[in-house]
């Protein structure tokens, strides 16, 4: 299937597996077909003496970034955001491809609504697109016909957020992760225990808090560990291989690797603002705004992820990008505030300053960004690395470029984001799909082309980790 566009890479820092160093990139029909030291090509030969040329000199050339968690909306909740908005700001942030959660209404849960969305993004969507179907209840049965409908994996909600959708009991959710991993499907969890939560908000409710350090009071660690021991417990006993979205602790984390040392195929992820912000810092400031599930914690707990990114312990970082309205952004009662924030343009930039602090190196951001989220949810072969005969999806970055966040500024439909007038040093130049550029010097180029992404094989046990 010819998918794809003729294009040469030149002059660039280019960013492989196993190696930083200046190359030219030959691209054919979309895919890589050659690699070659700087000016090493024989474009002639490879038929590509025609094609157009990307000058990337100064630029390092990355694989594409896969944003692994992104809420776009629609449909149903189009005033928040829609494909179209969506797409466009992640593209402008040097993002391919984002994963796509299923807490529309209606909720992703069955093969016509996975075809419905697909059919929404297909022709507006500027980045390809993997959808997530939700493990509901009673949803056991729904499972293999979202398979062969296309859906990257499953999403399972064991705490309430947007939509508020009821979550599946221990026997339900153990019958619906064996038919998961029968048909190779990876089981993506927001872990949080709502019986801890539940309580805990009806009592600060009652004494009349409403600030936004009660939203992180109400949502404790303890919430985060005993919803991941529990999903952790599941997957062992059906064999499932599963994924923690947004670790937000240093506890979480450790209740995680504790399983993936008894060999269970369980992923990780967290995001950049449990990384980068804190309730001390960010939350006494901002107030309200910051309400996200899971919560900001306590300063030590973004540090203690952050290192534990550097040393190869987490598999991915995903924006959880989450945009409402101003509006709905709004206000002094945390309780009457949406959860959850703007975030697919800035999480590369937010990555790249970390790289400038010397909190990570550049291939940490490559694995977290790009190989993780692809070998996570089997996109790998294929997507998430620069490899002859791979998809040439491609960010070109320029690490010295200056920005200061400016939510005014960013692309979608009312980005709100708690990263606003932060400053961040290093962001994305260009962005390439399958060897179509998409975007160049913060215009978008061309037409949305985005496509459907679903696992290129069955999700093994084995756990993606990759240890160095
Ligand atoms: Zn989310």
């Amino acid at each position: 299937m010819s998918s794809g566009a003729d294009l040469v890479v030149r002059n660039g820092v280019v960013v492989t597996p196993g190696s930083i160093a200046e190359a030219d990139l030959a691209i054919r029909d979309g895919r890589f077909v050659a690699i070659a030291g700087r000016g090493g090509l024989d474009l002639r030969s490879l038929g590509l003496d025609e094609a157009e040329v990307v000058d990337a000199s100064g630029l390092h050339v990355l694989p594409g970034v896969i944003d692994a968690h992104v809420h776009f909306r629609e449909p149903g909740l189009e005033h928040k955001e829609d494909w179209a908005s969506g797409s466009e700001a992640a593209v402008m942030g040097g993002v391919t491809g984002v994963l796509e959660m299923p807490n529309t209404i209606p909720p992703t849960d069955r093969a016509e609504r996975v075809a419905q969305k697909r059919r929404l993004a297909e022709g507006r969507s500027w980045v390809d697109f993997g959808l997530f179907g939700l493990l509901g209840r009673e949803g056991v049965g729904h499972i293999r016909p979202m398979a062969d409908a296309g859906v990257i994996g499953l999403k399972c909600f064991l705490g309430e957020t947007t939509g508020a959708l009821p979550a599946p009991d221990d026997e339900e959710l153990l019958g619906a992760l064996r038919e998961a991993a029968s048909l190779g499907l990876r089981v993506g969890f927001h872990a949080e225990d709502r019986a801890i939560i539940a309580p805990l908000i009806e009592a600060a409710r009652a004494v009349g808090r409403s600030d936004a350090l009660a939203h992180t009071a109400t949502r404790p660690i303890k919430a985060e560990v005993q919803a991941i021991e529990r999903a952790c417990r599941l997957a062992a006993e059906a064999e499932a291989a599963i994924h923690i979205h947004h670790v937000s602790s240093r506890a979480g984390l450790d209740a995680v690797d504790a399983w993936r040392a008894r060999r269970l195929g369980v992923t990780a992820e967290v995001t950049p603002h449990h990384l980068l912000l804190s309730t001390a810092d960010d939350a006494v400031r901002l107030g309200p705004m910051t309400r996200v599930n899971p919560p900001l914690r306590a300063s030590g707990e973004g540090e203690a992820l952050m290192e534990a990114l550097a040393a190869g312990r987490i598999d991915l970082v995903a924006s959880d990008h989450a945009p409402h309205t101003r509006a709905e952004k709004a206000g002094d009662d945390v309780w009457e505030v949406a959860p959850g924030f703007s975030g697919v343009e800035i999480l590369l930039p937010l990555l790249l300053t970390a790289v400038q602090a010397g909190q990570l190196t550049l291939n940490d951001v490559v694995r977290a960004t790009s190989e993780g989220p692809a070998r996570t949810w089997g996109l790998y072969p294929g997507k998430g690395a620069i490899v002859v005969g791979w998809d040439a999806d491609l960010t070109l970055v320029d690490l010295r470029r200056e920005w200061v966040i400016d939510q005014y500024r960013l692309h979608g439909k009312e980005p709100v984001t708690p990263f606003h007038g932060r400053r961040t040093v290093g962001a994305a130049t260009a962005t390439i799909l399958r060897g179509r550029v998409v975007m160049r010097d913060g215009q978008l180029v061309g037409r949305p082309a985005g496509r459907l992404v679903r696992p290129a094989e069955r999700i093994r046990l084995a756990s993606t980790r990759q240890v160095r």
